[in-house]
């Protein structure tokens, strides 16, 4: 029962217990209680308890915060990184990338707290001045998934920190222990009690509906699927309630004739490998000009092949296992899949035996119609296609309902840009295997999100604009 779970500040939880599992060996790594629809409901009376005292701090004080926040996580990055490696199955090198990225939400944020600016003009008629102020949003429902467990949470709780707001964090239930690891150094970097509160409910369908229904909730931030966000979405329209929606992606990473070959295969290593795979921004669909497409494909196999998979933990692993089986067996099956429509398998494609949630480096060669180029593999799958020409190229980029990020290969820029600036995607690489930066705005373009995280808009996300109009 739950009096055998650790105890975290800042977690209400008086439910039963529910195991978090290691999945490279299908362990149990610790248990915690979880949280009751109760439990959902008290966390909103928390949050909006904590909010006029908090959103009434300077904003240099919550500054202040988040940049002990960020000290705290760079001073401690290791075992954290090791947490995040143990309880999602990355290769450690990519849990300790993921905590410095993590880190700097908090960096940037506190920065941002301190900067939030009006505007005052003179109306166009002479009759007033226009007074425009921005006032944090109220309390923020923060709900993230298991693929970044710490990123992804700090890249809301920051934002959402700096604007003044309260919030209850759901995290995926995979990866919780990430987050209570958190909102334990944010309470010891001085955030108070009952700004940041984290539930771990089994069943989040109700306690999320729960949440979302309560008056006091002002504001929904969500990452996780494109299908669970278009629910919350519905759910939301009932009280207008305003939303962020970091959404699925399928990213293509299209490599033109005058690319640097070696150059491409590291990019397309890096954006295809980052987590094992496991990301929104994870290259998915790979179009290669037809004239290097056999070449492209020889070295990328090359390279893919020969990494050592195993526990992330691990000294020289270079892929790890996937969240959990039942997400490596929807990778497999995909792969599989698209074997029975034609694809060729260069190496790879095969799911290993053992309890580990383990699935190996795989590049395909397809057809455009393969149906695995509609679905987001989220694994360490490669499908090549070849393509005719520039504007195949971003056609085919284009022929998705998704629209996060895009990357191109190309020797000459200017031909680069001109692809980029046909791209349907709210974020384009050039020449680049990875761009995310808690300096730039995240986002996608059609069923990829609204709104953007990070950046000079990721705080407005947690504010309302209020115009007043005055004769001064
Ligand atoms: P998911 O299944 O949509 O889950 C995300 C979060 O929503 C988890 O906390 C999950 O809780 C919760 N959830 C699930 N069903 C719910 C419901 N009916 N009501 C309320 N909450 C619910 O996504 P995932 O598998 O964890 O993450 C992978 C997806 O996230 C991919 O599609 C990926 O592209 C996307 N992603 C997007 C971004 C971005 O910035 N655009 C970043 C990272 C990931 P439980 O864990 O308890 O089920």
């Amino acid at each position: 029962m739950s009096t055998q779970t650790r105890q975290y500040a800042g977690h209400l939880a008086s439910g039963p217990p529910h195991d978090v599992i290691d999945p490279s060996d299908g362990s149990s790594i610790e248990s915690i209680a979880a949280s009751t629809e109760a439990d959902c409901a008290d966390a909103v009376s928390i949050a909006a308890e904590a909010f006029p005292a908090f959103a009434a701090l300077a904003p240099r004080v919550r500054g202040e915060m988040l940049r002990k926040a960020y000290e705290l996580m760079t001073a401690e990055s290791e075992s954290l990184a090791r947490l995040v490696s143990r309880e999602n199955g990355k290769i450690l090198a990519d849990a300790r990338a993921e905590i410095g990225y993590a880190a700097e939400f908090f960096r940037w944020f506190s920065e941002e707290a301190v900067r939030v600016s009006g505007d005052f003009r003179l109306a166009p008629s002479g009759d007033k001045t226009i007074v425009v102020t921005h006032e944090p949003v109220g309390v923020s429902l923060l709900i993230t998934p298991w693929n970044f467990p710490a990123a992804m949470a700090t890249r809301k709780i920051g934002p959402a920190l700096a604007a003044g707001c309260t919030v209850v964090l759901k995290p995926a239930m995979e990866t919780p222990l990430t987050a209570l690891a958190i909102v334990d150094l944010l309470a010891r970097a001085g955030v108070p009690a009952g700004v940041v509160t984290v539930v771990t409910p089994v069943a989040p369908g109700p306690a999320v509906s729960r949440m979302l229904g309560d008056r006091r909730v002002r504001n929904l931030s969500f990452t996780g699927s494109t299908e669970v966000g278009r629910m919350l979405l519905k759910q939301a329209s009932d009280r207008v309630l305003r939303t962020s929606m970091e959404l699925g992606g399928n990213a293509p990473f299209i490599v033109l004739d005058d690319a640097d070959l070696d150059d491409a295969v590291a990019g397309a290593i890096l954006a295809k490998l980052r987590n094992g795979g496991a990301a929104c921004t994870a290259a998915n669909r790979f179009y290669v000009s037809r004239s290097i497409a056999d070449e492209f494909s020889r070295r990328l196999t090359e390279r893919m092949s020969a990494l050592r998979m195993g526990p992330g933990l691990n000294d020289g692993v270079e892929l790890g296992a996937s969240v959990s089986i039942r997400e490596r067996d929807k990778i497999a099956d995909l792969v599989d899949a698209s074997v029975s429509h034609g694809a060729r398998v260069l190496t790879g494609g095969t799911r290993p035996e053992g309890a580990g949630a383990f699935y190996p480096a795989t590049v395909l060669t397809l057809e455009a119609d393969n149906p695995i180029l509609g679905e987001e593999v989220f694994g360490p799958v490669a499908p090549v296609v070849a393509v005719d020409s520039d504007d195949e190229a971003i056609a085919r980029a284009n022929a998705t309902e998704f629209g996060l990020i895009s990357y191109v290969y190309s020797g000459d820029l200017g031909r680069a840009m001109s692809v980029a600036r046909h791209l349907e995607a709210g974020m384009v690489a050039i020449n680049k295997g990875v761009i995310s930066d808690p300096a730039a705005p995240f986002g996608g373009y059609k069923q990829s999100g609204l709104g953007r995280e990070g950046g000079f808009a990721g705080i407005h996300e947690f504010l309302e604009s209020k115009y007043i109009g005055v004769t001064i």
